[in-house]
């Protein structure tokens, strides 16, 4: 039996890295997918992989970090599968390197406005959903940089550790409406976000820092996310749970 079968889900910048490998892991396990993302190309790419797997999945284009597009976002859902059960909210980016004095105030709002505003409309519009539907469960993709500095990204450490006291909010505010809001933060993972952000001695450097030895895959974070969307997890609201091969262990 699979642990989400007929359920509606939705993930956002599902069209790479760690979003994607959720979507198809949603799909796996029986739920419709609504695979949302800014880019059209690697949006249909994810639906694609889903259909050729025999899973069912739609694409729909939304700009996360716009408050009117998670609306949107949640309407298409709506209008073609009648409800939403879960949501993973894990659009992201990192934003420049560059220390908290020398980053330009458009280069934070930037950041900001994706990270966190974008997860907080997200959820708005879900919470209004699932409160009709009577129920379901809401992860937000954090980041271990939600306990710990990310030196040289302060946007980024800053709306990921935002991004957990938002969660914790929904989760107290929910529970007994039926709806879970729980946090995931991933290590570091091997996506594009990664490469664009690291060259491959950083990597190799960071791997080593861990004791797993490695960076994470995108697979072993779906796995974690799709146990929380499910009722396998029905006793974990608010948590903040980490996957990061014990890297912030030591
Ligand atoms: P990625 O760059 O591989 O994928 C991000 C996706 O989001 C892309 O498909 C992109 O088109 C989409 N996107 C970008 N801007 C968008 C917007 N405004 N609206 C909608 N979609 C948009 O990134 P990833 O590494 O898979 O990261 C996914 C999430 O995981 C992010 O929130 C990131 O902060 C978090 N995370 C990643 C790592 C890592 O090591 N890769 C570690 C911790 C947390």
């Amino acid at each position: 039996m699979s642990i989400i079968e007929n359920k509606v889900a939705v993930v956002s910048g599902a069209g790479s890295g760690i979003g994607r490998a959720i979507a198809i892991n949603y799909a796996k396990e029986g739920a419709k997918v609504v695979v949302a993302d800014i880019n059209d190309e690697h949006g249909e790419e994810t639906v694609s992989l889903i259909k050729n797997s025999g899973g069912e999945a739609i694409f729909v284009k939304a700009d996360s970090s716009k408050a009117d597009e998670n609306k949107k976002l949640v309407d298409a859902v709506v209008e073609k599968y009648g409800r939403l059960d879960i949501a993973c909210n894990n659009a992201g980016m990192g934003g420049p390197a560059k220390p908290t004095g020398k980053y330009e105030p458009e280069e934070w709002d930037k950041v900001i406005a994706l990270n966190l505003n974008g997860v907080f409309y997200a959820c708005k519009y879900q919470l209004e959903q699932m409160e009709k539907n009577g129920g379901g469960s809401i992860i937000n993709i954090a980041s271990i940089h939600s306990q710990v500095a990310a030196p040289n990204s302060p946007a980024y450490t800053a709306s990921k550790h935002a991004v957990v006291g938002l969660t914790k909010n929904i989760a107290a505010e929910y529970a007994t409406k039926n709806i879970r809001c729980n946090a995931v933060g991933p290590g570091y993972i091997e996506t594009p976000l990664l490469s664009a952000n690291l060259d491959k001695a950083a990597q190799d450097a960071i791997a080593s820092k861990s004791p797993i030895n490695r960076l994470g895959k995108p697979e072993e974070i779906a796995d974690l996310v799709t146990f929380l969307s499910s009722d396998k997890s029905s006793f974990t609201t608010g948590s903040y749970i980490i996957a990061d091969g014990g890297y912030t262990a030591i």
